[in-house]
């Protein structure tokens, strides 16, 4: 397992559930979740457009709704406000696709939403979709949790040892090159977050693109009361932003997006100008929120921005589970298992494979 991120914890401990006990992850970082895997949102959205995906997402977040490690639930359901500027109509086909998936969701008009959510008079919009199962994740525990349910299986977690090459017999996998040293293994699985899709396919990678985001954590100033804590997230779907209680103040995001070659960003003064420039326009009520710390990490994405999970299309015995965008945190557990059956050899269940698949036309045509 390239990379202890939760794509490589995942699909770990979900590699040991189906019965493999012998493997390592390798990851370069001193610490796991180093990098978008400890830098993220923490949001459980089940939210999607895309039926694959939304497909991904349910199941992702049903998983995580029942995990606990060590007794400690990964998921605090607080549920999920998405807002909208235009009319009802998009909402309806939104809304409808979660009913579809027996997934609890309905839209509001501003009386009913301010009613049940009086700090949404803070915020402009025309309709407000409630999805109460969505939630926040305790990112920690479900890391953590997941890398040792993978050592107790039969995995070694390795850190500050990177994966230099891909070792090669004809065209089939027979290990890796790192910088201690190589290790011979029959499988590969490439969930190297912003820097997939490169191992082995120097010639041609995979086109997955990393693109910076910022996020920000602020608190509210004397006019205004803070969103009350576990408050549902609020998610405005048309002017692009997001923001939810933290620590007794505000995690906010002006969902700005910018190529960024795989790294650590520095972060850039403009996004901070834009989520005021949103807050403004669409919250006015958080207009006094002081910010006081924000940074930026890359979220990678194919160009179809569906996850990559699958065999390589060139390579035997190497496997993808990559380009999980914005959705990494909500997918995972789901991920995890879908890469682990397809693994196995096993069915993939009720998830569209295909469309996920690193051979799908998206992907090939981009190489
Ligand atoms: C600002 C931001 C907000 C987000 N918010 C949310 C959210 O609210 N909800 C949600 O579901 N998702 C969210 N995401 C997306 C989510 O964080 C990612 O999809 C997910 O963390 C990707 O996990 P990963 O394991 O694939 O990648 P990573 O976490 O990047 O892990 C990959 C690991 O591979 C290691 N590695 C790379 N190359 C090598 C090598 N050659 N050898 C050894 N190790 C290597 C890296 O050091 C890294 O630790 C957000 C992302 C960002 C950036």
């Amino acid at each position: 397992m390239i990379g202890a991120g939760i794509a490589g914890a995942s699909v770990a401990a979900a590699l040991t559930r189906a019965g493999l006990h012998c493997g390592l992850v390798l990851e370069r970082e001193p610490l796991p979740g180093t990098h978008a895997s400890g830098r993220n949102a923490a949001i459980a959205r089940q939210l999607e457009r895309h039926p694959a995906l939304l497909r991904l997402t349910v199941a992702g977040v049903r998983r995580l709704a029942g995990t606990c490690f060590e007794g400690r639930p990964v998921l605090h359901r607080t549920g999920g406000v998405y807002l909208g500027q235009g009319d009802t109509a998009s909402a309806s086909e939104l809304v409808a696709g979660l009913h579809a998936h027996g997934v609890p969701a309905e839209i509001l008009l501003p009386l009913e939403a301010w009613r049940r959510f009086p700090f949404l008079q803070g915020f402009a919009f025309r309709y407000a979709i409630f999805c109460p199962t969505d939630g926040i994740v305790d990112i920690h525990a479900l890391l953590i949790g997941l890398l040792a349910e993978a050592r107790q299986g039969g995995f070694e977690v390795i850190t500050e040892c990177t994966v230099g090459s891909l070792l090669l017999e004809g065209s089939r996998v027979a290990g890796v090159r790192t910088a201690r040293g190589e290790v011979r293994t029959q499988l590969v699985v490439d969930a190297s977050g912003a820097w997939a899709g490169r191992l082995g396919r120097e010639a041609s990678p995979l086109p997955l693109q990393p693109l910076r985001r910022h996020l920000f954590v602020g608190e509210p100033g004397g006019s205004s009361g803070p969103m009350p804590r576990g408050a549902p997230f609020v998610w405005d779907l048309d002017a692009g932003y997001y923001v939810r209680p933290e620590s007794g103040g505000l995690l906010m995001c002006p969902c700005d997006e910018a190529e960024h070659p795989p790294g650590v960003p520095a972060p850039d003064p403009a996004a901070a100008e834009l989520l005021a420039d949103k807050i403004l326009n669409y919250s006015p009520g958080l207009g006094d929120v002081v910010l006081h710390r924000s940074w930026a990490c890359l979220r990678t994405f194919a160009p179809d921005r569906l996850p990559t999970i699958g065999w390589d299309a060139d390579i035997p015995g190497l496997f993808h589970v990559s380009g999980l965008g914005g959705y990494g945190i909500t997918t995972s557990l789901a991920a995890g298992d879908l890469a682990a059956a397809l693994i196995d050899g096993a069915a993939a269940g009720e998830m569209d494979a295909s469309a996920f698949s690193p051979r799908r036309a998206e992907v090939v045509k981009g190489r």
